[in-house]
């Protein structure tokens, strides 16, 4: 099993939340709120229907669930063991098939490289020691031709003052601690990140999200959070 590039408390931190991942209300609210926006902008850019999808840092599965919905074979990876059993569970809710592993990005790599019609990876990135690492991993596991989705925190006043204070303290939406903003990444490092793996960085799209209304979309403002899109070349 993959250790190296996995921050332990991390982990810990996120299987905590396990048991109510798929609480609409819980912990995991943002996720479920941004949900039905990043999943839509995975399926306008990649033909879902047949199509292999690994999902990294898949957590519960709500995006896992949404691309197998939308006609894909997803591989579902986490290093939350808990998680990963969540998200098991959820299936015989659902009815859909994913196949969850419980695998880290470098050990999905090895064993399936150019394997992936797309590789989504969300809300992961500001958790790794290494992020570096991590895009050569996504970057691996693409087919040529193949698109990489991946949304973090940008590294600005504007997502501290919003996902660190707004949302661990004031709002108490998520627990203290869940974010480090000095882990937060400007969309021109990771840029420069995907650059390095070989990738070509196709769109880069802000996602507001307002926590009171719950309303979640695509803005052209990337200063809090954002969802990219880049391709492996052919
Ligand atoms: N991608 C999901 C979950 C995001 S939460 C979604 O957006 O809905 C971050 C997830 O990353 C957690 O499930 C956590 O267990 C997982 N994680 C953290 N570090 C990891 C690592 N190094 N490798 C794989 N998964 C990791």
């Amino acid at each position: 099993m993959q250790t190296a590039n996995v921050s332990p408390e991390e982990i810990a931190r996120f299987e905590r939340l396990a048991s109510r991942w798929w609480d609409p209300d819980g912990e995991s609210r943002p996720l479920h709120d941004l949900n039905p926006v990043r999943a839509d902008f995975v399926a306008a850019r990649v033909a879902l229907r047949g199509a292999r999808v690994a999902d990294v840092g898949c957590g519960g599965g709500l995006l896992s669930e949404a691309l197998a919905r939308a006609g894909a074979t997803v591989v579902g990876i986490d290093l939350g063991a808990a998680l990963i059993d969540v998200a098991r569970l959820h299936l015989h809710e659902s009815g859909l098939e994913v196949d969850y592993r419980v695998c880290g990005s470098a050990e999905l790599a090895a064993a399936e490289p150019e394997g992936f019609d797309a590789v989504c990876c969300m809300e992961l990135i500001e958790h790794v020691p290494d992020p570096a690492a991590l895009v050569a991993d996504l970057a691996r596991l693409l087919k040529p031709g193949a698109r990489l989705f991946l949304s973090t925190l940008n590294r600005t006043p504007a997502s501290f003052a919003a996902a660190i204070v707004g949302a661990e303290y004031l709002l108490r939406l998520l627990p203290r601690g869940t974010h480090h903003y000095a882990q937060f990444l400007r969309p021109s490092e990771l840029a420069a990140l995907l650059r390095r793996a070989g990738l070509e960085l196709e769109e880069v799209e802000g996602l507001s999200y307002n926590p009171l209304t719950r309303q979640a979309r695509l803005v052209e403002n990337t200063a809090v959070n954002y969802l990219l899109c880049a391709r492996k070349p052919a």
